[in-house]
């Protein structure tokens, strides 16, 4: 069982969503440019930052649940209907909690 193998691409992936929320909030702290039309590009670019991180906080998040339940031993099973989620889904979505017919099925 490549469990090993996926809590490391998890804690790998993790560490890399830090970092980039990291660098998000650092850029949101820069200065304010005094120019009108810059002050226009940094509202784009902040619009840019805040989906972005939106988007990495959301990942962060279900890459500790997963995380979790790594740690209770339910990492294997669906969180909707227990079966097996499969090493292959796994593989390819490591922090999903769902089997493919679960998120294939709206709730
Ligand atoms: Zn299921």
């Amino acid at each position: 069982m490549p469990l090993q193998q996926l809590k490391h691409k998890l804690l790998v992936q993790k560490v890399q969503l830090e970092r980039q929320l990291n660098a998000i909030h650092h850029d949101f702290q820069q200065g304010r440019s005094a120019d009108a039309a810059e002050q226009a590009a940094e509202r784009e670019n902040e619009q840019v930052l805040n989906s972005l991180e939106h988007n990495a906080a959301e990942e962060l998040k279900q890459i500790n649940i997963a995380l979790q339940r790594m740690e209770h031993g339910e990492y294997l099973h669906c969180s909707r209907c227990g079966e097996d989620i499969g090493v292959e889904r796994l593989n390819a979505v490591p922090f999903t909690t769902l089997c493919i017919s679960c998120a294939n099925t709206p709730l």
